[in-house]
């Protein structure tokens, strides 16, 4: 496939360094709040991502971290520690908070579809590891110990500023007003591997290091964490666009340092999922989570659909309006691909096969989701057999895992439950739309027509007209339905 690497700034023919197989990481969420969709925009484009390297023929190894410690408020190690602040907010211990919305992470992510990493590691599970990666990059000369903190010599690396060609003076990220410059630091950028010194000292978890009692900063496991599972090569990292600098810039720099050669060879940035007043934050007020979404109405795979209508690489304008349009196009496909007969015909494996290729060259062009789905829509029209729609449908779904033939045989059943909740009484049969009060009010018609009552019959006819029923008179019954 041809996939644009925010690091070489070009949309290049995808490598890896072991043929046929991809080492992937994804920088996991931090667990102290629920995530918000603008967040998993990025685990679904990472999902489809995976899962078309396995639909292409790869074996994939995908590894992600959990940071459950020492990410601070500004991802330039100032600021709160996250996980405290959620842990004060809820009135609870940090690892509670972790686990609490560790759980509320994945129970989004099966709702949307998102296949659970091959690997999860909670950065408190690997912490001997850091210390030891930390200790190595002392050794080697690309870290220092101040005012109590190790810190990463950034002036060490030949090129530090990987993603952009921004020089020190244009970077001052998280140099926020009220927050002070870490005077500890050699150059701006610089930043932490190891917090002994922290502007909080009732951080709760701590270790010992040789460098004295305290926590690993959040850059530094995720270099270790991928380099423990993924080992000395990565293929593919990918995150949300925000993480590019410093966090992914930060990576980099220790992961090189550490091992001395070039560590990823593709860098996979999903951009932001944006409001009318800006980019989706959970500090803005404008915290929308699936619970929220179900809660309005919405099947949270419509949210995913939503997502893949656009290019991962462009901002995405969320708005209800926006929502609605997406969730009301995926409702109709659902009904188109439930109305395909054929469950038990043959497949035209030609014409599947040459769908196929298709879908491949399409999505395969810079994860273009949404030539994706109008792959989907090509099917449906085209002069072939519902048993070859139906098995082509099922083949692209393994990527765009939009549960297409699932719901499609749920919608089924639901009408065919439909249909068969039909009352009948004295030998009249009402059939609807499974509303057994308007069946009721249909009979009454009935027996009102058969007594000859026909001003009874017309106020009951008009009563059902002003709830949107209409009533067709069948031998030996009526058919109703909601127009
Ligand atoms: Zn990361």
């Amino acid at each position: 496939m041809y996939l644009y690497d925010s690091a070489t700034h070009k949309k290049e023919e995808f490598r890896t360094h072991t043929p046929g197989r991809v080492e992937m990481y994804t920088c996991g969420p931090t667990v102290y709040h629920f995530a918000h969709i603008g967040n998993l925009r990025s685990y679904i484009m990472e999902d489809v991502l995976e899962k078309f390297l396995r639909y292409e023929g790869y074996e994939v190894d995908r590894v992600m971290n959990i940071t459950d410690v020492g990410h601070l408020a500004s991802d330039a190690d100032t600021g709160e520690d996250k996980m405290l602040k959620g842990a004060k907010r809820e009135n609870k211990s940090v690892m509670d908070i972790a686990k609490f919305y560790t759980d509320a992470f994945f129970d989004d992510c099966a709702k949307l579809n998102i296949k659970t990493p091959d690997v999860v590691q909670p950065a408190t599970g690997l912490i001997d590891e850091f210390i030891r990666v930390v200790s190595v990059l002392l050794d080697k000369g690309y870290a220092y110990v101040a005012g109590g903190n190790v810190y990463f010599d950034t002036s060490k690396m030949e090129r530090y500023y990987v993603f952009n060609d921004h020089d020190e003076e244009d970077l001052a990220v998280g140099v926020r007003e009220g927050v002070e410059e870490d005077r500890n630091k050699r150059n701006r950028n610089d930043f932490v591997l190891w917090f002994t010194k922290s502007k909080f000292e009732d951080q709760a978890l701590k270790w010992d290091s040789p460098w004295g009692v305290g926590y690993p900063g959040w850059h530094i496991e995720c270099s270790c964490i991928s380099m423990k599972y993924n080992g000395e090569y990565l293929d593919l990292h990918c995150g949300g666009v925000d993480n590019a600098f410093p966090h992914h810039t930060n990576e980099i720099a220790q992961s090189e340092a550490y091992l001395g050669h070039p560590w990823c060879g593709h860098w996979f940035h999903v951009h932001h999922l944006n409001t009318d007043s800006g980019k989706m934050s959970k500090s803005k007020g404008e915290f929308l989570t699936v619970s929220l979404l179900e809660e309005k109405g919405y099947d949270p795979l419509a949210y995913r659909f939503f997502c893949l209508q656009s290019h991962y690489r462009k901002g995405l304008v969320f708005s209800w309006e926006n929502l609605d349009n997406a969730a009301g196009a995926y409702d109709k496909l659902i009904k188109r691909i439930a109305a395909l007969t054929g469950e038990e015909g043959e497949v035209d494996e030609t014409a599947a096969a040459r769908f196929k290729e298709k879908f491949l060259a399409q999505v395969g062009n810079d994860l273009n989701t949404s030539m994706g789905i109008t792959c989907l829509y090509d099917v449906l029209k085209a002069p072939v057999g519902d048993a070859t729609k139906r098995a082509v449908l099922a083949s692209f779904d393994r990527v765009l895992s939009l549960s297409l033939l699932e719901k499609a045989a749920a919608l089924r059943e639901k009408e065919a439950a439909q249909a068969k909740t039909a009352s009948s009484s004295g030998g009249f049969t009402v059939q609807g739309e499974g509303d057994p009060a308007v069946d009721a009010l249909v009979l009454q018609r009935a027996q009102a027509k058969k007594a000859k009552d026909f001003a009874e019959a017309d106020r009951i006819r008009d009563e059902l007209k002003a709830q949107g029923i209409e009533i067709a008179d069948v031998p030996g019954g009526a058919v109703w339905k909601k127009i």
